[in-house]
C-alpha cells in the first residue's frame, strides 16, 4: 500500500517533469544546432571566439552574430533570428562563415 501511495505522489512529478523536458526541447529546436548540416557546413559556432581561424581566415576577433547584417535580434538581446536559417535562433555571441558586418 505504501508503494501504491508512494507511485500516486511521484506520478504528477513525473508528469511535469516530462512536460518541462519536452517544453525545453521545443525551445531548443528554435535554436541553430551547430550539428545541424547547414550550420556545420557555415562554420558555426556558438561562441565566436571558437571560429575555425585555419579554415575561415576572414574570421576576426570581434565578429559575432550581434554585428552581423543577417541578424534579426535588437541591439542588446541576448539572442535573435538569423535570416539564413530560417529565423531560428542565434546567440549574439554566436558566429559563421555568412558574417556580413552590419552596415
Ligand atoms: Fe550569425 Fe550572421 Fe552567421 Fe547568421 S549569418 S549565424 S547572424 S554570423
Amino acid at each position: 500500500m505504501t508503494s501504491r501511495r508512494t507511485f500516486i505522489r511521484i506520478l504528477p512529478l513525473a508528469g511535469a517533469l516530462a512536460l518541462g523536458g519536452e517544453a525545453a526541447l521545443a525551445a531548443d529546436a528554435t535554436k541553430v544546432d551547430p550539428k545541424d548540416p547547414q550550420a556545420a557546413a557555415l562554420g558555426f559556432v556558438a561562441d565566436a571566439t571558437e571560429a575555425d581561424k585555419a579554415k575561415y581566415p576572414k574570421y576576426a576577433a570581434g565578429q559575432s552574430c550581434g554585428g552581423c547584417q543577417l541578424y534579426q535580434g535588437k541591439p542588446g538581446d541576448a539572442a535573435g533570428p538569423c535570416a539564413i536559417f530560417g529565423g531560428k535562433q542565434v546567440s549574439s555571441k554566436s558566429w559563421c562563415s555568412a558574417y556580413t558586418k552590419k552596415a
